[in-house]
């Protein structure tokens, strides 16, 4: 943070003009100050390429620290402060500056250095230095405005039909909403520290990121709070919540944890909350590395547009994640919390560079949250998430052309689908699976610590994983991050009785084309044979391959990866015998899964009754709702997390 440092008429010709009134023009891309048409040439944040190709802006500057003070007007759903930026070039001298706002009323600007002109349109503002500024020279500009916003900064009052003593308001970053409210340079590529102070009536909070430095009511009985975050993050994850709250409060180790709600559901929100300390907790543990940031709140908002955001320190939730004691067997806010907090690692304190390598984000909160599931109530839970993202989200998208990394979006919501989530995470659980646990904790540390507070992009993790491991990951990532498509498998099995061999034989059925090749599947056949498992570690690389193993006797089951560690659609045509030996495997979950589906497509009698059975009684409740013929997950539809 630094103090404005104002400009003396002294240090610069007296003709430069510090203070400028605003341009009424909309629209206006003619700069007032040459006469040229800069809208191209200086487009801050605007994603760049050719050919529809999206990637992220270059940086003209290096914005370091953002202050951003602002009154909000609940009547009138307003907002009006000044934001104060402090940025250097980064490696020439820059006469022009163009920042992100999303129809903003600039009033008035100041600035360390003279400022000659600026230029307002709808969704830029440019500024016009009077001499160029000096690479690596910081300069501060303060912009006041107000603002009517239509997004980013959202209300809930009374004129909206809420509840008077609910009344709140919140700010939403992701993907490009941060300019509705602050000007800035919004892309995640840039990082910046940032402080908010918010002006309020006393009877409300201000929630924000970091730290609060203070919490002041003055004669006009007006409440100013000013929080500081002091380590850099990306101006998406600036957050703003201010209004009238219930809150909760818990701790873990020196970081406080506060779950807020509005004060009409605030009598279950401590279901909601049970499990954050423990969540917090775990993650330490697996990630290797101590919750990154000052504190950890979270905030319940009244119909949220998605459902939760995970702004840096302070996560913003769907007020529907809060259930009554009498639906607490059948609902749970555990996923949504998990997911949100493991953000803060994977999203906050590491960025994707671009919304191209949004599975860094998104990839990550949702192989976490599966790994809380396994940490909190065992493997079962964990494999039966993976297994519901796979047949339900993942492996329908087989003949997708879209590749997890994909620069071809035309908005980058479109790269919030299957492939960030539940296809980024498989890519995570795969690694994991590969690698083994404790290499591929190695590697998770070493990517954090390498990357901490900078945005990433897919190679930073791969080369943590091969710096640590030795192994050379280009053909994984090739086929699973910038490749498209899922394989299809057909494995069969033969004994050879005289030979005393299993025989099995595995094809990659799914099209081969310039988007998804033949994969390189390592994993485990697994005989059963006088009751015990026999192991046979094999790679799948070919379109076809012919595994003889040899065994002391017929086995009573073939398993082909029976960890579960490969994302693929695995037709398995095995004996009926196989099949109702599978279904009663205790300590094979998804193989008794696998077993009922199978099942549950036949007609006859004796499978009828077998699924019956398993469908009453199986040990875990994701087989006994498992329905015959069904190919859907049985998954319910909500809303992503985001
Ligand atoms: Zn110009
Ligand atoms: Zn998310």
């Amino acid at each position: 943070m630094l103090q404005l440092r104002r400009w003396t008429i002294g240090w610069f010709l007296a003709a430069c003009v510090l203070v400028v009134p605003a341009l009424a023009e909309e629209h206006e891309h003619i700069c007032r100050y040459c006469g040229q048409d800069h809208s191209l040439m200086f487009a801050a944040a605007t994603e760049s390429g050719d050919m529809g190709l999206k990637y992220a802006p270059d940086r003209v500057v290096d914005v370091k620290h953002i202050k951003i003070d602002v009154v909000p007007d609940f009547a009138k759903r307003t907002v009006a402060g000044t934001t104060t930026l402090t940025f250097a070039p980064i490696s020439k001298p820059v006469e022009q500056v163009t920042l992100d706002a999303e129809s903003l009323d600039v009033s008035n600007i100041e600035s360390s250095v003279p400022l000659a002109d600026y230029v307002l349109t709808d969704h830029k503002l440019t500024l016009l230095f009077a001499t160029p500024l000096p690479v690596g020279e910081d300069v501060e500009v303060a912009i006041t405005y107000s603002a009517e916003p239509k997004q980013g900064l959202y209300f809930r009052t009374p004129e909206l039909g809420y509840p008077e003593e609910d009344t709140h308001l919140w700010t939403q970053g992701q993907t490009h909403e941060a300019p509705h409210w602050f000007p800035c340079f919004d892309y995640p590529n840039e990082r910046s520290t940032t402080e908010v102070i918010c002006t309020v009536p006393k009877e409300m909070v201000v929630v924000s990121n970091g730290k609060m430095l203070s919490d002041e009511v003055n004669e006009q009985g007006l409440k100013t709070v000013h929080w500081l975050q002091d380590k850099p993050h990306a101006s998406y994850l600036v957050c703003l919540v201010a209004g009238k709250f219930h809150v909760l409060e818990d701790k873990h180790r020196d970081v406080s944890l506060r779950f807020f709600a509005q004060p009409t559901l605030a009598e279950h929100a401590a279901n909601s909350f049970q499990d954050t300390r423990t969540i917090m907790e775990f993650y330490e543990a697996e990630i290797g590395m101590p919750f990154p940031w000052d504190k950890y709140d979270q905030a319940t908002i009244r119909d949220f547009n998605s459902g939760g955001m995970e702004n840096t320190t302070i996560t913003t939730l769907t007020h529907t994640t809060i259930f009554s004691d009498e639906t607490e067997n059948i609902y749970s806010s555990r996923n949504l919390d998990a997911h949100e907090m493991a953000h803060q690692w994977f999203g906050d304190y590491v960025t994707c560079e671009d919304w191209a390598h949004l599975w860094l984000n998104e990839g990550f909160a949702t192989y976490y949250t599966h790994l809380y599931a396994g940490h909190k109530l065992g493997r079962d839970e964990m494999n039966y998430g993976l297994w519901r993202d796979a047949k339900g989200r993942v492996l329908p998208q087989a003949e997708d052309s879209k590749p997890i990394v994909f620069r071809g979006y035309d908005n980058p919501w479109e790269q919030f689908d299957y492939r960030a989530y539940p296809k980024g995470s498989w890519v995570l659980h795969m690694l994991r699976s590969q690698l083994g646990k404790d290499l591929y904790r190695a590697g998770i540390k070493h990517y954090l610590e390498e990357n901490g507070q900078s945005s990433v992009v897919t190679a930073d993790l791969q080369a943590a994983f091969e710096e640590v491991s030795g192994r050379e990951l280009d053909r994984f990532f090739d086929q699973w991050v910038f490749g498209a498509g899922t394989p299809k498998l057909k494995v069969r099995y033969k004994w050879l009785a005289k030979e005393r061999l299993a025989l099995v034989t595995v094809e990659q059925t799914h099209k081969v084309d310039d988007n998804t090749g033949l994969f390189e599947i390592p994993t485990t056949l697994r005989f059963v044979v006088d009751g015990k498992p026999v192991d046979h570690p094999v790679t799948i690389n070919k379109e076809k391959h012919d595994f003889y193993v040899p065994l002391d006797e017929q086995p009573t089951l073939v398993r082909f990866d029976p960890e579960f560690t490969v994302l693929a659609e695995v037709d398995f045509d095995k004996p009926d015998a196989m099949v109702y030996t599978q279904l009663e495997a205790e300590d094979d979950m998804i193989g008794r899964l696998m077993a009922a589906r199978v099942l549950g497509k036949k007609d006859n009698h004796k499978s009828v009754e077998a699924l019956k059975e398993t469908l009453n009684n199986d040990g875990y409740y994701g087989v006994r709702i498992e329905r015959p013929s069904r190919s859907k997950s049985s998954a319910p539809t909500k809303r992503l997390p985001r």
